[in-house]
């Protein structure tokens, strides 16, 4: 029977217990009223209100009050989030999305400068390069933040935020965590790191410094992909003030029903990293010895630029490099697409971190173009190295390669 102290991620000696033994008890225990081993999905909206309900804060997040306020099964994953990522506490929310907005609107205000990273989720980058300066008057910076040297660069008297993303989305480029938070905390900035990629099985960027960690849960924690989540692990002072304004005031939350399937599938979080980390390592290093392949990004190889600071950042020793790569061929717009078509087993659609392998053919036309590396300029995909036997997923590339005529 899961423990108390199991609860908090110790075991009967004191001893931390293991990411795989938290990842399987956190946020799980006993149904007071039924005795199931498994907690249910608690779907109601309210609660039921004391005898004098007249002097309760109805912008509370820390009491049974409505579901928009908090309810249980967020706050069982968040439980077990702030422990896996090593933060004092976590608060989850709708979506990646959701949570990059709550960090960015609750951290900053007006007449604030934030720096970020010239590659994040094109989400990040509308948000801070063009929503929140136009509408809220923040002044935002875009570096190449893989080299921290860019980042002290940019850093201005009234730098509150730096903003990286690690590796970054789509073009694999990494992020010096331990360099970049050493510069924001001399400058009196806080950095909010975008994990999604690495998860926290990978890397925990709160461990290098970092003061705040992003996760889109819709991602590998949860892994299967059927529900949307974001995650926003940190010190409680800020875990507050975001479930008071974006959570309680934006309307943010995650629904029930989602927090359980991501709390579900979490459980299995180590087991599916370690086989992406290992299916992707594979797929890249065979990408990278085809003649038809112009280049492969995967920090996981000797000849990504950030080989060494990715190595370097690793939480634990059985942790890799993620399941995200990218690459492109030697060939035209049509030649990406045509090799697209002829996949049997990879499946063309956006997202990664699910249990299936996922291409996206991003042509030549991207409006962040500028900002990509040169190899990138000619359209490239993002493959998201699924669970399936990495052979299949080999044949099935060559195959393509072969059928499209490249
Ligand atoms: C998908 C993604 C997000 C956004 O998450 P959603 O859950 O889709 O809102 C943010 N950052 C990264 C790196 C992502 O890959």
């Amino acid at each position: 029977m899961t423990s108390d102290l199991v609860h908090h991620g110790e075991s009967f000696d004191g001893t931390p217990l293991g990411f795989a033994t938290k990842s399987i008890h956190l946020g799980n225990g006993v149904d007071a009223e039924t005795g199931a081993i498994r907690r249910p999905i608690t779907l109601a909206n309210a609660y039921a209100l004391p005898y004098d309900p007249s002097d309760i804060n109805w912008s509370s997040s820390d009491t049974n009050l409505y579901a928009r306020n908090g309810h249980p099964n967020q706050r069982y994953l968040e439980a077990k989030l702030a422990n896996l990522e090593g933060t004092e506490d976590a608060v989850v929310l709708a979506s990646g999305v959701a949570a990059l907005a709550a960090t960015f609107t609750t951290v900053l205000n007006r007449g604030d400068h934030a720096v970020f990273s010239d590659t994040t989720y094109v989400a990040a980058y509308r948000l801070l390069n063009q929503i929140l300066p136009e509408k809220y008057g923040i002044e935002t910076s875009i570096v190449d933040s893989s080299d921290a040297r860019n980042i002290a660069k940019a850093i201005r008297p009234n730098t509150k935020l730096v903003h990286i993303e690690t590796p970054a989305n789509p073009t694999l480029k990494v992020t010096d965590i331990e360099a970049a938070a050493t510069i924001a905390h001399e400058a009196g900035a806080l950095l909010s790191v975008d994990n999604t990629f690495n998860s926290p099985f990978n890397v925990r960027p709160a461990d290098l410094g970092a003061d705040i960690v992003i996760e889109s849960l819709t991602k590998y924690v949860n892994g299967h992909g059927d529900a949307l989540g974001g995650a926003i692990a940190t010190r409680k002072e800020i875990t507050d003030q975001i479930r008071f304004t974006y959570q309680v005031n934006y309307g943010g939350i995650i629904s029930p029903f989602n927090a359980w399937l991501i709390n579900r599938g979490s459980v299995t979080l180590p087991l599916r990293m370690r086989q992406h980390n290992a299916s992707a390592l594979a797929v890249a290093r065979h990408l990278e010895s085809l003649p038809q392949v112009r280049f492969v990004a995967y920090p996981g190889l000797e000849s990504h630029p950030h080989h060494e600071v990715a190595a370097r950042q690793l939480a634990r020793p059985d942790a890799g490099f993620g399941g995200v790569l990218a690459f492109g061929l030697d060939t035209d717009h049509d030649g990406h697409n045509r090799f697209v078509s002829k996949l049997n087993v990879i499946t063309s659609a956006v997202s990664l971190g699910h249990d299936e392998s996922l291409i996206v053919f991003l042509g030549e036309d991207d409006e962040r173009q500028y900002l990509y590396p040169q190899e990138f300029h000619r359209g490239f995909f993002r493959l998201a190295v699924g669970l399936e036997d990495t052979d299949d997923l080999i044949r099935d590339t060559d195959h393509a390669l072969a059928e499209a005529g490249l």
